[in-house]
């Protein structure tokens, strides 16, 4: 049992934003009102500087199990999502085998039975995320799965994904995501193709193989009657551009997510051939950041996601363009998303948990945790105003690659609640 005094309780689905005391008791929001009597053998804490809001959920993240659990596993994954304040999270399907049956799906949801972070596994659109025949859609949607991508890469075939997006008509809530880029554009890339890419010597991805594939999914999910299509970690202006656009034009169901290091980061942060700045899409330039960060501002970007892609040591230490791409984010993502996106300007607190709470849930088709009492208690406690220095010796994942280790940040998690547990950040 947890009295939390003086919290501010913000819930934009809800029109919630007042100070209370919360009680918590046995995975229930027992009680909130002013000045409550703790009961006996309450702990009582001074949350007079922490926010509770419904639980934050990240729909990207790669939690590497079945395949890859030198990386990650679950169990670590979970780990490093409560401890960086998140209740859910979507499992990408880029597994070892990949996430495209039943079995695979069941697997991951049998081994993250009992944690305090939900784990709604995405799967493959097509068979073994070869980019040709469609995964069984009808089977994998009847497990809860409702998000199909082939992550990690991109469905080349425009006649697939128009078979991808009727399928997947036939089945409530089902959402087709793309990790876009042009493959044909992109090989043996390095890093962004620009100013940058060109004085290091590296070999580029131009923003345009990812714009076309934007601007072509778009095309046919409007052509197959406006079906429901979310973009994987959005990375350049002209991408932003095509989604406004879109929305605006109001035939598509079109939703896209940004990852923190695509808004904080641009490609200059590879200069000094730190392979902890290589993923995929890559860093952008500083006009992409600019438009992402209007993307924000006007309402354009639905979702904060992490894109948590843990790698071992050994295999990011290595040459620059030999090493893997991506960087782990569960730990990192309120602490640069509050300095970032809160703290300057871009966007308030309560937009702050639109995007990492209700939207990604909202896409999903998953329940928005209540903030009332009697409800389960389902919820992201955070601090923030609190300053802090990331230091990946706290952090609960595997992996350790990281741009972010060292920085201050202002705003950190604090505890969730979920599934009966209160876990408390160790950060
Ligand atoms: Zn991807």
């Amino acid at each position: 049992m947890i009295l939390f005094r003086n919290i501010r309780l913000l819930h934009p689905a809800q029109n919630l934003d007042r100070r209370a005391d919360l009680l918590i008791d046995s995975g229930v929001i027992r009680s909130i009102g002013e000045d409550l009597a703790p009961p006996d053998g309450a702990e009582v804490r001074d949350a007079s500087a922490w926010v509770a809001a419904p639980g934050f959920f990240d729909m990207h993240v790669h939690l590497r199990e079945p395949g890859a659990t030198h990386k990650e596993n679950i169990r670590t994954g979970c780990a490093s999502a409560a401890n960086g304040g998140f209740t859910g999270v979507c499992a990408m399907p880029n597994t070892t085998p990949a996430t495209d049956s039943v079995e695979v799906v069941q697997s991951i949801l049998w081994k993250s039975r009992g944690l305090p972070v939900d784990v709604l596994p995405s799967a493959a659109t097509t068979k073994g995320r070869k980019g040709e025949g469609l995964a069984p859609m009808g089977e994998l949607h009847e497990t809860g799965v409702r998000l199909f991508t082939d992550d990690g890469d991109c469905v080349e075939s425009s006649e697939v994904m128009r078979r991808a997006f009727e399928y997947a008509s036939m089945f409530d809530g089902a959402v087709i995501s793309q990790h876009c880029e042009d493959h044909t554009m992109t090989r043996g890339f390095a890093m962004n193709e620009g100013a940058t890419s060109t004085r290091l010597g590296l070999a580029g991805y131009p923003s345009v193989a990812e714009e076309l594939i934007i601007a072509r999914d778009i095309m046919i999910a409007n052509f197959c009657g406006g079906r429901p299509y979310h973009v994987s970690h959005m990375s350049t202006g002209g991408g932003v551009d095509l989604v406004r656009r879109a929305k605006a034009g109001g035939r598509t169901n079109i939703t896209c997510e940004v990852t923190p290091h695509h808004f904080v980061l641009t490609d200059e942060a590879v200069a000094a051939y730190d392979t902890n700045a290589k993923m995929n899409p890559p860093l952008r330039t500083p006009a992409d950041v600019e438009a992402i960060l209007e993307g924000f501002r006007d309402g354009t970007i639905d979702v904060i996601a992490t894109d948590h892609a843990p790698h071992a040591l050994a295999e990011k230490e290595v040459e620059f363009q030999n090493a893997p791409n991506g960087i782990i984010g569960l730990e990192t993502s309120i602490g640069l998303s509050c300095t970032h996106l809160v703290h300057a300007g871009v966007v308030s607190l309560g937009r702050l948990v639109e995007l990492m709470a209700i939207n990604p849930r909202a896409i999903l088709s998953q329940p928005i945790p209540a903030i009332e009492e009697g409800a389960a208690a389902n919820l992201t406690i955070f601090a923030p105003d609190e300053e802090w220095t990331v230091d990946t010796a706290k952090f609960k994942t595997m992996s350790l690659n990281t741009p972010f280790n060292g920085w201050t940040l202002k705003g950190k998690p604090v505890a969730i609640a979920n599934n009966g547990s209160v876990v408390w950040s160790e950060l």
